[in-house]
């Protein structure tokens, strides 16, 4: 029987062109961390973020320079940009007037009610959303201090305050943000925000560190959260370029089972029966299988006597040991070859799987 998880029905909203909410999938999105006004720059790690399956990105907007920049860029990325702006109003103004498909901001930072219905009104006239996001180390003096300090409780209730501020000025097209660096108090947070609210909730940890901590951190926070249908859209945090940022947060909704998206790889961690370089082995077929998207689960196994049994909900396999190779579907095994053949075949059979065949992607492009 497969894990079935009942998603919260949202309330969608549109970013650019994709869906947020609602029944859309899960958007997985991430930042550059580029000078937003160098535009080359920004223009080429949008394209990598893109090929990598990024499907919203934010770029930050601290100044002036960066927020005309927007329009350059818009002009060159086929993915909708959401400016992130701290502080000043007049930079969210400019970020709009430059074509940013969304808003990320923090109402508390922005200053009074004039400066904030300055910007609802113009997000209202371009028609494009704004995430407020609630940081919790940004939280207001008294919600610090009738909570006590930092908690899930006092983000939830700053969150409110915003969302109601917003709604006051006849603006709905809002999603929500709750992050924390701590996992229990993120998971905490967005849960409670989820009994008061049916706003879309774009999930994620903040500054979860780098790789191995990052990682570990996202995938509990996002994946705990998914797990129970809570989040709309994901941003994994990791100090590394943000294309690991994208390729993480396909492998938490993939190992959820909620999308599917390139390849799903199995492999075992080798024990004393295996006979072949399988690290390698896993490491070359990972790499020439990085940019393909489309979905299909590949086994690699150490042995050939245990590796296809292990592996039987993989669509291809492939095991190996003293000078044999296997090639295995569904737990079968289909085919022998040389040892030495082993990631020539495998490739080779995925480039023949139907599903790769007939995806876009294989049209305009190679494996290998
Ligand atoms: S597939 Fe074979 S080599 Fe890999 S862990 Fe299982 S028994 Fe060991």
């Amino acid at each position: 029987m497969p894990f079935l998880i009942r998603r919260k029905n949202t309330c969608p909203i549109k970013v650019g062109n994709v869906t947020v909410g609602g029944n859309a999938p899960i958007a997985v999105q991430s930042m550059t961390n580029t000078f937003t006004q160098d535009v080359p720059a920004t223009v080429s790690q949008i394209h990598r973020l893109e090929t990598a399956g990024c499907e919203i990105v934010r770029v930050a907007v601290p100044d002036q320079e960066a927020a005309e920049a927007i329009s350059s860029i818009k002009k060159k990325v086929s993915i909708p940009i959401i400016a992130d702006i701290h502080f000043d109003y007049r930079l969210a103004l400019a970020a709009i007037k430059s074509g940013a498909d969304g808003l990320r901001l923090n109402p508390g930072n922005i200053g009074g009610h004039k400066k904030i219905k300055a910007v609802v009104d113009c997000a209202k006239t371009f028609n494009i959303p704004i995430r407020i996001g609630v940081n919790a180390g940004s939280l207001e003096k008294d919600i610090l201090k009738k909570y006590n300090g930092v908690s899930a409780e006092g983000m939830v209730e700053s969150a409110m305050r915003h969302i109601d501020l917003i709604k006051s000025l006849d603006f709905h097209n809002i999603k929500i943000s709750m992050k924390a660096s701590d996992v229990h108090r993120t998971v905490e947070a967005y849960r409670l925000i989820s009994s008061k609210t049916d706003l879309p909730l774009h999930v994620g940890v903040t500054e979860a560190g780098g790789l191995y901590s990052g990682i570990a951190k996202s995938s509990l926070g996002i994946g705990m959260l998914l797990a129970e249908g809570i989040g709309d859209t994901i941003r994994v945090s990791l100090t590394r370029d943000p294309v690991e940022e994208v390729r993480v947060g396909y492998e938490i909704l993939k190992a959820l089972d909620i999308r599917r998206y390139g390849p799903d790889i199995i492999s075992c961690p080798t024990c004393g029966r295996c006979k072949i370089d399988l690290f390698n082995i896993v490491e070359r077929i990972e790499k020439a299988l990085l940019l393909n998207p489309v979905p299909i689960k590949v086994a690699i196994m150490g042995c050939i006597v245990n590796g296809p049994g292990e592996a039987k909900e993989a669509d291809i396999g492939i095991a190996g040991g003293d000078g044999t190779g296997i090639l295995f579907k569904k737990g079968k095994v289909i085919k022998k070859f040389p040892e030495e053949k082993l990631v020539e075949v495998l490739l080779a059979e995925v480039e023949k799987f139907d599903n790769y065949r007939n995806s876009e992607w294989a049209n305009k492009t190679k494996l290998r």
